[in-house]
């Protein structure tokens, strides 16, 4: 170690004043807090009489503080929003098909009961009613069977994808 020369660093531990250009290369490190003291001392000197790398050196750190903010709130929205939204969301939306076709088939299936006992088997109603009333009622099993069915395929569907991810 020869008198602690460092080629990596145009500036060497002297006590001459730091060109712009020196001052520049040291700004990064000092503000990374990765400078010897010495150096730090020579940037400090150079920083209190340069106006110029004064304001470089308030430019950096307020770039550097908007990138950490920026950095931190993106991760911030990332992490809980996006995520914990994005689950919920569909958690929210299996339980909310879940739920809907459950009651329509609960309601399918009272109505249907309703329909048997007080009107179709019912022998004062016309036959062409109780025929009529028979076939809407058998087009809507059909149409709730579909959806029920359709909306089970989602719903495995959103399970396989998931699984698959
Ligand atoms: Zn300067």
């Amino acid at each position: 170690m020869s008198a602690g020369n460092d080629t990596r660093r145009p500036v060497v531990g002297s006590s001459r004043a730091l060109r712009c250009e020196e001052a520049r290369i040291l700004l990064m490190g000092y503000l990374d807090n990765e400078l010897q003291p010495d150096e730090v001392r020579q940037l400090e000197d150079h920083l209190a009489v340069c106006v110029e790398c004064r304001r470089e050196e308030q430019e950096f750190r307020k770039l550097g503080e908007v990138t950490e903010e920026m950095l931190n709130e993106e991760i911030a929205v990332l992490d809980v929003d996006d995520a914990w939204q994005n689950i919920y969301r569909r958690l929210e939306r299996s339980t909310g098909w879940l739920l809907f076709s459950a009651g329509l088939i609960l309601l399918g299936g009272y109505a249907s009961w309703a329909l048997l006992t007080e009107f179709f088997l019912n022998p004062e109603e016309p036959i062409v009613a109780r025929l009529g009333v028979g076939a809407m009622l058998g087009g809507i099993i059909v149409l709730l069977v579909s959806i029920g069915r359709e909306v089970l395929t989602k719903y495995r569907g959103e399970r396989y994808r998931e699984v698959k991810q």
